[in-house]
């Protein structure tokens, strides 16, 4: 039996190392417990990017309410851990008078709810801004504040900041059985038993099955996938506003936007699907995905395709977030993060921070906490290779492995020496971006399997 922790959160997607990262906050023994060998490898690693103000969230619901909070916090606080945020705003765009119709009674809801940048825009403006948009938009809603994010870094600097300031994190420890006692559970996992007095369920696409452990049944994922294709960064100047059509009330559409890492993103599509684990990619959903593009830009078809991929996101059979406080069983479910996870994230880990205080836990607050910092992936940003002195310094930095991506020896080392090292290949690529770019590791592949490897063997040593 392992030690005793007063909170474990089951599930390291983007929304359970927010929640790790919030508990940090305060005097807790928590621990991190993760199914995978590496964060971040559900729901969270096949995403549009985006970092939604809330505006395209039903209004009034708790859904609405945590992205919108969870906006706000990822802007003041996701700069200080290195995360970028790269401010392109979005047009909402209407092809047809019943579009523009709909467009203009969104545009007074949105205003009317609180998100006073939106503007509605009309033609020349479009065009002055994208003028490289298939012709016959007719007006459009402008949003300002709607965000880029970095989608891979975002859950390994939440994670990095809670086992920094004192989480545990396990990973490979699939959660198989919790059993109930006075003070909480006992929860059987791949790697041994932890015992606690809350469990906080972040369980993302598995979500309701972690929940029937507990013999809950609220509600059942119903996954549903998007496709997505990625083009080359030479299509990046056709795009600096992330482009979305009118949604309607059960698919927000396929978007095309600017990525941080310098490409043009388009997707998803949406497919409901049984089974979770099922990540293909379809000649259907690419069809759809070429159909999107010759209808919004058709220019963007002359860019070759850098990489197609899916998500799949964990929704449930109603459109709303399922979060509950399961009071008498010291057991809260973060369930049905459905299509907004990145950007709401910060604000279930204080709401489900609030719903643990409300009762079942009492913690003070740390008076100092340690700061991290990522490294930034940014396309353009500040990367050691690019500082001669650091270079001069440590000569690993000007060793590049990976020249479409940029990422130096030095910036794979130091992500293998990290306190979450990635346990795999794929997440070493996630970590650093290398093997991500245009040659999709047929060049420096070799190098970067054999410096994980090396890392790999001195780690089991
Ligand atoms: C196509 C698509 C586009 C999207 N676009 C956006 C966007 O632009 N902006 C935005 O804000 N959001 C977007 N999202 C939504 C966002 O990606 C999700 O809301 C978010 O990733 C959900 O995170 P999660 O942590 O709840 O789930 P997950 O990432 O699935 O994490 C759950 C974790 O729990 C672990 N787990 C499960 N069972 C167990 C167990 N028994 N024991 C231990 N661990 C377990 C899993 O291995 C997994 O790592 C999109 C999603 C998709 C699919």
């Amino acid at each position: 039996m392992s030690e005793r922790y007063d909170v474990a959160v089951v599930g390291a997607g983007v929304v359970g190392c927010a929640v790790a990262r919030e508990f940090s906050r305060y005097r807790l023994r928590t621990i991190l417990i993760e199914a995978r060998s590496d964060l971040g490898d559900g729901a969270s690693k096949g995403n549009s990017a985006i970092l939604s103000t809330g505006s395209d969230t039903p209004f009034g619901t708790l859904e609405n309410r945590l992205v919108t909070r969870g906006h706000q916090r990822y802007r003041a606080e996701a700069p200080a851990m290195g995360l970028p945020i790269l401010s392109v705003g979005s047009l909402t765009v209407a092809w047809n008078e019943a579009q523009a119709a709909s467009l203009a009674e969104m545009h007074r809801a949105t205003v009317a709810a609180g998100y006073r940048s939106a503007e509605l825009v009309d033609r020349d403006a479009i065009y002055r801004r994208v003028p490289s948009l298939a012709p016959g938009a007719l007006a459009a809603m402008w949003e300002p504040e709607e965000a880029i994010v970095d989608p891979f870094s975002t859950p390994y600097a939440y994670a990095l900041d809670a086992v920094t300031n004192g989480v545990e994190f396990r990973s490979s420890s699939a959660v198989s059985s919790a059993l109930r006692e006075e003070a909480g559970w006992t929860l059987s996992t791949a790697t041994g038993a932890v015992a606690c007095g809350l469990v906080v369920n972040c369980g993302g696409l598995w979500g309701d099955k972690v929940d029937a452990l507990a013999g809950l049944a609220d509600f059942a994922i119903r996954p549903r996938r998007g496709e997505f294709m990625v083009f080359d960064k030479s299509a990046r100047p056709l795009l600096d506003v992330i482009l979305k059509p009118v949604p309607s009330p059960t698919y927000r559409g396929v978007l095309m936007a600017p990525t941080a890492f310098g490409n043009v993103l388009l997707g998803p599509t949406a497919e409901d699907i049984d089974d979770p684990d099922d990540w293909r990619v379809t000649r259907d959903g690419l069809a759809k995905l070429d159909a999107a593009a010759r209808a919004m830009m058709p220019a963007l078809l002359d860019h070759d395709v850098t990489a197609i991929y899916c998500g799949v996101r964990p929704a449930t059979e109603r459109p709303e977030y399922r979060i509950a406080a399961h009071r008498d069983r010291r057991w809260i479910t973060v369930g049905g993060i459905r299509s907004t996870g990145l950007s709401g994230a910060l604000g279930i880990a204080e709401h489900v921070a609030a719903l643990a205080f409300d009762g079942m836990l009492r913690a003070e607050r740390k008076a100092e906490l340690a700061p991290v910092r990522v490294p930034s992936l940014l396309e353009g940003g500040e990367r050691p290779w690019r500082d001669a002195a650091r270079v001069a310094r440590d000569p690993a930095y000007g060793e590049m492995v990976c020249h479409c991506e940029g990422v130096s020896m030095g910036e794979i080392r130091d992500a293998l020496a990290s306190p979450l090292a990635p346990r795999t290949l794929k997440a070493l690529k996630r970590r650093t971006r290398a093997m991500f770019g245009r040659c999709q590791g047929f060049f420096c592949g070799a190098r970067v399997q054999a410096a994980f490897e090396h890392a790999s063997r001195r780690a089991a040593e």
